[in-house]
């Protein structure tokens, strides 16, 4: 990713945490300045203030700990899913859709008296593109990039839209590129 984002003229600088934001300019540490006029901020996720440590059990993000069944541990009645479950699995959409699938099956074997479901942590899988016709891929241990990994992204695209719009809608949102990665070019030096 980051020979990508150099040749895409991005300078990559790593190892260098935040100390100071200003209006036009950050601080990485001493002597070291950098003017902006953008700043895009990435540092990360926690899970929500909502929580309160004093009630909840929380991991060190902030998530609810969670028993295999997705209950929050401690309180019967409580199931937690997604960003504020802590099970090991990365904040994902897909980690989302999986918990939410387990804790509805588990909320409803609660109140019927049926077997609950264990969650069972994966590994989801990453794409993540950089302009157009240009990715790089993380499938289970197996990394690659380029366009067949553009491509990969392209077709978990049209899966997506499928799933959630009708399939001429969803076809013609995807062919039309109505969702398209723009294409980044290399400014002019
Ligand atoms: C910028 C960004 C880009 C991302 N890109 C990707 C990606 O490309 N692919 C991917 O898989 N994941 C991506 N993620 C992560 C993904 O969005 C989350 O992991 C996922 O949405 C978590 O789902 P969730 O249902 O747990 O929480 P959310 O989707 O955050 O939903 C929580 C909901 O609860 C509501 N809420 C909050 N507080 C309260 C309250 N007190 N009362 C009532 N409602 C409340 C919020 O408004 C929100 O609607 C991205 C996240 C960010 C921030």
């Amino acid at each position: 990713m980051a020979k990508r984002l150099n040749l895409l003229g991005v300078k990559v600088i790593t190892s260098s945490p935040i100390q100071k934001v200003e209006e036009n300019q950050l601080t990485l540490g001493p002597g070291r300045v950098l003017p902006y006029d953008v700043l895009i901020w990435t540092a990360g996720v926690r899970g929500s203030r909502f929580l309160n440590p004093d009630v909840f059990p929380l991991d060190k993000k902030k998530a609810l700990v969670v028993d295999k069944y997705l209950r929050v541990k401690g309180f019967k009645d409580i199931f937690a899913v997604g960003d504020n479950a802590s099970t090991g699995v990365p904040w994902t959409a897909s980690k989302a859709e999986a918990d939410g699938k387990v804790a509805a099956n588990n909320i409803l074997a609660d109140i019927r008296g049926g077997r609950m479901k264990e969650h069972r942590p994966f590994d989801p899988p990453f794409i993540i593109p950089t302009g157009k016709n240009w990715a790089a891929a993380k499938i289970g241990s197996i990394i690659f990039w380029g366009r067949i990994a553009s491509i990969l992204k392209d077709l978990t695209l049209l899966y997506y839209l499928l799933s959630i719009l009708p399939v001429g809608k969803a076809w013609k949102a995807w062919w039309g590129g109505e969702c398209e990665v723009l294409e980044i070019k290399k400014p002019a030096t």
